[in-house]
């Protein structure tokens, strides 16, 4: 007679965290900056779709040119204005005058 102990089944990790954060680069003004913020790709979509705005570490901010929109526990996102905002917005590639159609990006898999 042997006897098989039985394994308890692992309880499952919640799934479906979609809104998985990835490290990128601090996009503060700081060109020596080289700090990491986590925020997901939606996240840094959803930003990056106003050419004026973008992620920061807290506390990387410029109030001289620059103010914050959002702030969470992990980025701040800071909008950009007069002179600096005119140049981001030229260097912007999405932004192309006399068109309003979004590209359609990557779908997202996975
Ligand atoms: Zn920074």
């Amino acid at each position: 007679m042997s006897h098989e102990a039985q394994r308890t089944a692992v309880s499952h990790p919640p799934s479906g965290e979609k809104a998985r954060r990835n490290p990128r680069m601090c996009e503060c003004a700081n060109p020596d900056c080289v700090e990491m913020i986590e925020l997901s790709v939606a996240e840094y979509e959803s930003i990056r779709s106003s050419p004026t705005r973008f992620p920061v570490k807290p506390g990387h901010v410029y109030l001289e040119f620059e103010r914050l929109v959002e702030e969470n526990g992990h980025y701040i996102v800071v909008e950009v204005f007069g002179e600096a905002a005119k140049v981001v917005t030229e260097l912007d590639p999405r932004s192309q005058r006399g068109r309003v159609t979004q590209p359609v990006g990557e779908s997202p898999s996975g």
